[in-house]
């Protein structure tokens, strides 16, 4: 059985490596015909990297990432210090190190393969595939193919511009955000030559991006004579779309990552979203391939990410108003939409058919994230016990089921249970 994962960013490689470590045969296919560099989603949130952790790529990330401070002016005044609270790396820098792991595995990114139709055919030919998961981004061929409609709103009134330069006569220790009619957040990296530029110019809304443009916002909402833009490798216009799929699976053929939802940038989720539901699907689909699980296991796919999906919509949706109002108030810019759950360590499936707790207990219930991650042997279950508790840890690290002795918590139980 073959899974032929359609787009090559950051969800559909975390599935293709997810499926690859676990033997099963999957073929990742992208219809660009090079591998994308622009910053896009520049931050790793906590959950994101326990993930990456058991993919084999956290020290790799961590290396080409960094925690730093982003210095506030409002005005043109300096006026506080905010602290990031993730991890700061560029979109691309996280996709080169999925990429590399999945070489490792043998599977390397057809690129330049466009899917054409759900039943594998291409740009290049057909592929024979048994599961076809669209990890294509928020224009998605196949949720398009599928028929599903992507339920929400276009927000055209809000645009940012947004684009990689190299920044001359700025510290680059730290990220700098500049308020006061709109803002200008310029944040440096730390093992490529290449700045984030973001703008939202409450007074010029139509301009298209262009490193000219970019030197002439930061001039005249700035004001920092020496500062000087150049080298622009990447120029974008980020357009708020709040939309959802009705449905993440049709048949053998799902949907996730930007494919299956959208939301504007607030709190830094979409990569780190897109991430979460590939290792939601990954340990799923290698178990029923193999045979351990009967097809209603990936049922629990839709029935687990669906209320994730919707609170990442209604957080972000909430935390771009809080911007939107500290950038009028003159009181703060992009950190007014970060909270603290956007670390994402809290989310769970309390209410997924497959989060069983037995019996009371102190600890966390069924659903959640196991708070053990690093004594955990996620690419499989763990049983762990706890006095007169047991725990089932599934390969995802979120607990399976809470028992007491009594109770039967093998894996081929859980796996076939009526649920
Ligand atoms: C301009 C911009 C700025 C962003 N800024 C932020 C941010 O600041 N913070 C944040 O968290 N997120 C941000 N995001 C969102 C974040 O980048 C996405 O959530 C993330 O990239 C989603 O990953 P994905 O793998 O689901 O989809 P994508 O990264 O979009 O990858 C989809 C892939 O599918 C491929 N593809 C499409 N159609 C086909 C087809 N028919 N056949 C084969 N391949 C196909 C594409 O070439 C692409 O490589 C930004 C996105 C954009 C576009």
């Amino acid at each position: 059985m073959t899974v032929l994962v359609v787009g090559a960013g950051p969800t559909g490689l975390t599935l293709g490596l997810d499926l690859a470590r676990r033997g099963v045969p999957v073929r990742v296919i992208d219809k660009a015909p090079a591998f994308f560099v622009g910053s896009r989603g520049k931050g790793i949130q906590d959950r994101s990297l326990e993930v990456l952790a058991d993919l084999g790529v956290r020290d790799e990330v961590l290396a080409a990432g960094r925690y730093s401070k982003n210095r506030m002016y409002v005005n043109r005044e300096y006026s506080h210090d905010v602290d990031a609270n993730v991890l700061i790396i560029p979109q691309w820098k996280v996709e080169e190190a999925l990429r590399d792991k999945l070489a490792e595995h043998g599977v390397k990114v057809e690129l330049d393969t466009e899917l054409l139709a759900l039943d594998g055919t291409t740009s290049r030919g057909k592929i024979d595939t048994d599961y076809l998961v669209g990890c294509d981004g928020g224009r998605s061929t196949v949720r398009k193919l599928l028929g599903v409609p992507f339920e929400g709103v276009s927000e055209d009134d809000y645009a940012m511009l947004l684009g990689d330069v190299e920044v001359e006569g700025l510290e680059a220790d730290s990220g700098h955000m500049w308020i006061g009619q709109g803002f200008y957040a310029l944040t440096p990296f730390r093992t490529v030559p290449q700045w984030q530029v973001q703008i939202v110019s409450l007074d010029d809304t139509s301009t298209e991006p262009s490193l000219e443009v970019f030197q002439r916002l930061f001039d005249e909402m700035v004001g920092l004579p020496g500062v000087r833009l150049s080298n622009p490798t990447w120029l974008s216009t980020y357009r708020v779309n709040v939309r959802m799929v009705r449905k993440f699976r049709v048949g053998n053929v799902f949907l996730a990552g930007d494919a299956a939802h959208v939301h504007p940038p607030a709190g830094g989720l979409g990569m780190n979203t897109g991430i979460q539901d590939a290792y939601n699907l990954g340990w799923k689909l290698a178990a029923v391939i193999n045979g351990e699980a009967g097809d209603k296991l990936l049922d629990t796919y839709e029935v687990e990410r669906r209320p994730i999906a919707e609170w990442t919509l209604g957080t972000s949706s909430e935390g771009l108003q809080r911007i939107a109002e500290a950038v009028r108030q003159g009181t703060g810019g992009i950190e007014a939409g970060v909270r603290p759950e956007h670390r994402q360590l809290g989310l769970g499936y309390p209410d997924s058919p497959l989060s069983r707790t037995l019996v009371e207990w102190d600890g966390p219930t069924a659903g959640f994230r196991a708070p053990w991650q690093e004594s955990l042997r996620h690419k499989d279950f763990t049983l762990l016990t706890f006095d007169d508790v047991r725990v089932l840890v599934r390969p995802d690290g979120h607990i399976g089921v809470v028992g007491g002795p009594d109770d039967d918590l093998t894996v081929a139980t859980y796996l076939t249970d009526t649920w």
